[in-house]
């Protein structure tokens, strides 16, 4: 049986696009490890905040620059497209990387560790990358070096997409997201598909995790004013309470979940963060406000979960005789792998990371706004492990934290795959 199996598997899979240009690739990967850490740790030491990245964008510009790719700058305010030529005609393939860091204080005793600081929100804090695009700036200007290297023999064009702010920028008159600023300012336009990957604090260096179709969530703010009569607290009939009125709208959105959205699917979330009403413990208040968010996988469902909580926060408020206006802003869509080219890059994914290092991804209520490229083309974000070998994932540090910690070497791992997406999608 399996004699018999074998043979059809491997015509398979080098029907699906495996470059023979793999094991140069790995060479490379192991040749330029060292250099993709001292780059990493040069930039761990020096994050910028989003839009900021001006420091890191430079030194992104003249490495790829020096390897002979065509350079454009302040994409997007800091953002820089590097673009290679391959000597054979073929698709576009975009690899992208982000390079803010957040504003947190690092906490992790490393000689590389970051004892920046600034002003954000009002407040002194740390700047640190603790999400780990540090790593992810590294890792694409390695795989620009192993690429550029071989142009020669490449089956088409690469595009380098490195990215400002993908935490975004949401301050009262501004909310952007790096890679929809990018996708507006036209990056996307000759490109025949998009690769990410972000690193993982808590997956095992070695390990790649994915999932088709949605895989992040998409996220929504929203802001809901329950206008009412105000009254004196002893004689609540002489007004219209919107705290009452609150509280039963709380309980409605609950019901979307539970009764509304198809959880056999895809789960969504509706949370509400803070309420905000009232002055006195004798005062029936005029109004009150909500502001949560909102987490679903698809436009479908967004669409669902959107139009009920304005039909039920709307209805109840009528019923009460208060009005209730809902404000619903978008902020990044779902991140959905196309489940054709991610079933095409399953055997790549599996060469890269090798039997038994390949994981399916849970879904992720967080976001990521690789989102905007997938919505203009193909495209598939990974996780890369991060942890160390036989870490405990729940003892150890989540994203976001001043104690976050990253694993140099599943670097490699990371040259490995996104290099064999290049090759192997242009093999096709
Ligand atoms: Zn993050
Ligand atoms: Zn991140």
């Amino acid at each position: 049986m399996k004699k018999l199996i074998l043979p059809l598997f491997l015509m398979a899979s080098v029907a699906f696009g495996q470059s023979s240009l793999r094991p140069t690739i790995d060479q490379k990967a192991q040749d330029i490890e060292s250099k993709v850490i001292e780059w990493r740790r040069d930039i761990h030491q020096n994050p910028e905040l989003g839009n900021q990245e001006f420091q890191t964008a430079k030194k992104v510009a003249d490495h790829l620059r020096s390897l002979g790719i065509e350079v454009t700058e302040e994409v997007a305010i800091t953002g820089v497209v590097g673009y290679l030529r391959g000597g054979k005609p073929g698709p576009t393939v975009a690899l992208r990387a982000d390079m803010d860091a957040l504003p947190v204080t690092e906490r992790v005793d490393l000689p590389f560790k970051s004892t920046v600081t600034t002003t954000y929100n009002g407040q002194e804090t740390g700047v640190m990358h603790a999400c780990g695009h540090d790593t992810h700036v590294a890792i694409l200007m390695g795989v620009a070096e192993i690429l550029a290297s071989m142009k020669d023999e490449l089956k088409g064009n690469v595009k380098f997409i490195f990215q400002p702010a993908e935490e975004g920028i949401n301050e009262p008159g501004v909310a952007t997201w790096g890679a929809k600023q990018m996708v507006e300012e036209g990056v996307m336009e000759d490109v025949d598909a998009v690769f990410g990957l972000h690193i993982g604090s808590q997956m095992e260096v070695g390990k790649i995790g994915y999932r088709s179709g949605p895989a992040l969530a998409g996220v929504d703010e929203l802001e809901i004013t329950v206008q009412g009569t105000q009254a004196h607290g002893a004689s609540p009939w002489s007004g219209v309470d919107p705290i009452v009125t609150s509280a039963q709208i709380i309980n409605g959105l609950q019901t979307i979940i539970a009764r509304n959205v198809n959880i056999t699917q895809a789960p969504a979330i509706v949370t509400i963060g803070a309420i905000h009403g009232g002055i006195r413990h004798n005062i029936i208040p005029e109004k009150v406000d909500m502001i949560g968010t909102i987490r679903t996988f698809g436009d479908e469902q967004q669409a669902l979960v959107h139009k009920r909580i304005t039909e039920i926060a709307t209805h109840i408020a009528e019923s009460a005789g208060a009005k209730a206006d809902v404000r619903i802003k978008k902020m990044y869509p779902a991140t959905v792998n196309d489940p054709e080219l991610t079933e095409k890059m399953g055997p790549t994914i599996l060469a890269a990371a090798g039997e038994g290092n390949v994981l399916t991804n849970p879904l992720i209520t967080g976001a990521e706004d690789f989102s905007f490229y997938q919505r203009e083309k193909p495209g598939l974000f990974v996780s890369l492990g991060g942890m160390k070998k036989g870490g405990d994932p729940t003892k150890t540090p989540s994203h976001h934290t001043p104690d976050f910690y990253i694993d140099e070497s599943g670097f490699i791992l990371g040259l490995k795959v996104m290099s064999y997406f290049v090759v192997d999608y242009m093999n096709q």
